[in-house]
């Protein structure tokens, strides 16, 4: 699960950033409603973590522009402003879920879990296609009930496939799921990662379509023949050329 993070106390910021990462998650973090704005144009994110109290905007005028450029990930606004007109004004612009400073953090991680579930074509509680389930909250994969032994990465990336089944995901949009701005990122890292998520789930998993991504769906390994067709280059050119290069914009040149 991705995150941006608009927050510009730092303690809060570097509090809240250290929290998420910790419990599984890649946050991006801006303290300005102008970085906000430019960051919400990656597609990746599945949820925002807004405040209110921001140096240049405020942040439910934030809320306001950003659902006016386009669809958002749901918002969750973190204030330390209670009255209840403040969160009826956010619930109002669009936010999807309000916590209070000082909050409770294990609430503010199953809140996030939870709206980016609803914000999904099939939601419940867990992830599932065939035999294959994934636990976001509890960080638990398993296929016919045994649990597979994923690296973080690994599990973040099926998490991301398991969210839409049979949806096709780029390359940099993986590498956006996965990691943070300023992550060290290797640049055929997610390329890896997806050559052992691919071998602890065994054939028929994850598929590669040619020039465009991946995707997780259940099909025998013998529908898909341009996988294993010999002679063709093992590894087609990335989407992106930017694979080797994170940690500056968020606003990415390749969001396709
Ligand atoms: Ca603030």
């Amino acid at each position: 699960m991705k995150v941006l993070l608009v927050e510009d106390d730092v303690s809060i910021g570097e509090g809240v950033v250290a929290g998420l990462s910790a419990s599984g998650m890649a946050v991006d973090w801006v303290q300005t409603g102008g970085q906000a704005l430019a960051a919400l144009a990656n597609p990746a994110y599945s949820v925002v973590v807004l405040d209110l109290g921001l140096p240049d905007i405020d942040g439910l005028d934030l809320l306001r522009q950003a659902r006016h450029k386009g669809p958002l990930p749901p918002v969750l606004i973190l204030s330390a402003r209670n009255q209840s007109q403040h969160r009826v004004t956010g619930l109002n612009l669009g936010a999807d879920d309000y916590l209070v400073k000082p909050f409770d953090f294990d609430e503010l991680v199953a809140r996030l879990h939870a709206l980016h579930r609803r914000s999904l074509p099939a939601s419940g509680a867990l992830f599932t296609l065939a035999e294959l389930t994934v636990d976001p909250l509890r960080r638990e994969a398993t296929r016919g009930g045994m649990p597979l032994a994923l690296s973080p990465k690994e599990f973040n990336l099926l998490s991301a496939l398991i969210e839409q089944p049979g949806v096709v995901r780029s390359l940099s949009w993986l590498e956006d799921r996965l990691y943070a701005w300023g992550e060290e990122v290797a640049s055929n890292a997610v390329q890896v990662h997806l050559h052992h998520l691919k071998r602890k789930l065994g054939e028929g998993w994850v598929h590669n379509i040619r020039g465009v991504g991946y995707k997780l769906a259940r099909q025998p390994a013998d529908a898909e023949p341009e996988e294993t067709t010999p002679g063709r280059s093992q590894v087609s050119s990335p989407p992106s050329g930017g694979l080797a290069q994170r940690g500056r914009s968020g606003a990415a040149d390749d969001t396709a």
